[in-house]
């Protein structure tokens, strides 16, 4: 049996230079966990080019989402980022990947942290139903160099809270949304980092920091902030997850590796 679903792609949108978005159909034996990353590829040569993708849509959705970057000479971004509307897309059969509520212990508020692309598996989290039954508070951090990468503000800010489907899970009062930009003026300027350890995150979504008896997280990001944001989690005495399977108060996925 092949490893890969050959899907087609069904839209694209480009929401600057460096990033985009895409849809595919989906295979109807494909089942997956909000949070669960897939490879997604494009045969080149003769021969699949593989990567990993977080998937961006929510599991009971009938096609497949997923939100990319254009790396310069990059492998496989340097060609998918042509793809159009009708072209086949290679899709493996086995989703996997730790951003998963079954991972996390109980609590209150849950912080979904993210750097750049880190936003993927997030896109599909906020649009469980499971993260609004589980928590009082979900907050989307997501921290990019420019604000044309703080993509997806409509999907977050309107199109979510404004559905009545999620209306009834009080989804108005429940997601906070913080964007901060690092290299142009905006209302949240810095690093997510210096915005934790300064208190100015808390101070401007009215919640306490971290707290182990309360506060779990997922992180998303480049390898820099995820080992920097586990820091000040593991500083606030939050445990994580030491392995799938294993419950803890945070649990980390890396959006992509540092070659
Ligand atoms: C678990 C996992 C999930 C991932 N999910 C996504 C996703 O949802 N969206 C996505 O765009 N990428 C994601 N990636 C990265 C992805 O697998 C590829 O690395 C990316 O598509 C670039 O492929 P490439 O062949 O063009 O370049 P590669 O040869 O893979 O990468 C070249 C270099 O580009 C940089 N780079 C790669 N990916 C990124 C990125 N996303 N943001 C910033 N710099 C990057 C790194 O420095 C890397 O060394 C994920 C990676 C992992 C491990």
């Amino acid at each position: 049996m092949a490893a890969f679903n050959v899907e087609k792609i069904i839209d694209v949108h480009h929401w600057n230079d460096t990033l985009f978005s895409f849809k595919t159909t989906r295979d109807q034996s494909l089942r997956f966990k909000n949070g669960q990353f897939v490879m997604i590829g494009l045969e080149v040569n003769g021969k699949p080019l593989m990567r990993a993708y977080s998937i961006a849509s929510a599991n009971y959705e009938d096609h497949l989402e997923f939100f990319s970057i254009k790396v310069p000479d990059g492998p496989l971004t340097s060609i998918l980022q042509k793809v159009k509307v009708g072209d086949d897309i290679l899709i493996s059969k086995k989703p996997t990947g730790t951003l998963v509520h079954d991972d996390l212990n109980p609590g209150k508020n849950l912080y979904f942290l993210s750097s750049g692309t880190g936003l993927a598996p997030f896109l599909s989290l906020i649009r469980d139903p499971e993260t609004y039954e589980k928590f009082d508070k979900v907050i989307l951090v997501h921290g990019t160099r420019w604000i044309s990468e703080l993509a997806y503000q409509d999907l977050i800010l309107n199109e979510l809270p404004n559905n009545e489907w999620f209306e009834e899970l009080d989804i108005k009062n429940k997601l906070i949304y913080y964007p901060t930009v690092t290299r142009e003026p905006f209302r949240n300027e810095g690093r997510v980092t210096t915005a934790i350890e300064t208190g100015q995150i808390f101070e401007k979504i009215g919640l306490p920091p971290f707290n182990p008896e309360t506060d779990r997280a997922m992180l998303c990001g480049s390898p820099h902030f995820l080992t920097d944001v586990a820091a000040l989690l593991d500083k606030a005495g939050l445990k994580e997850s030491p392995r799938m399977g294993v419950l803890g108060d945070y649990v980390i996925e890396r959006a992509f590796v540092e070659k």
